[in-house]
């Protein structure tokens, strides 16, 4: 939603190979519980979400990263992650929540 003088946070997809396709699910819910959590506290921010390179440890399966003010980046090894798990759910959930706290000071 886009509303004169409210923040907001905007999805980028960074996926030309179609490599996160039904994930997208699972992180818009993620970003949307979030980002409606922290309330007015939320500053405006692009979200980036990209797949992995290369295959990942599995703790770092699903990465995220505040680049600056206005901006996080999550980065999935699409080829360990299971859609819609709960696993799922609970990482992308701790990331934005930790990743969110960089935007707010
Ligand atoms: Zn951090």
């Amino acid at each position: 939603m886009n509303m004169p003088g409210a923040s907001d946070w905007v999805l980028h997809f960074l996926d030309a190979r179609g490599r996160i396709g039904a994930l997208r699910a699972d992180v818009e819910a993620a970003v949307n519980e979030v980002r409606a959590a922290l309330g007015l506290e939320a500053p405006s921010a692009d979200i980036v979400i990209k797949a992995a390179d290369w295959p990942m440890h599995p703790e770092l399966a699903v990465l995220g990263a505040s680049q600056g003010p206005g901006r996080i980046d999550l980065r999935l090894d699409t080829g360990q992650i299971v859609q819609g798990s709960a696993e799922l759910n609970a990482r992308l959930l701790r990331i934005l929540f930790h990743e969110a706290h960089h935007l707010l000071r």
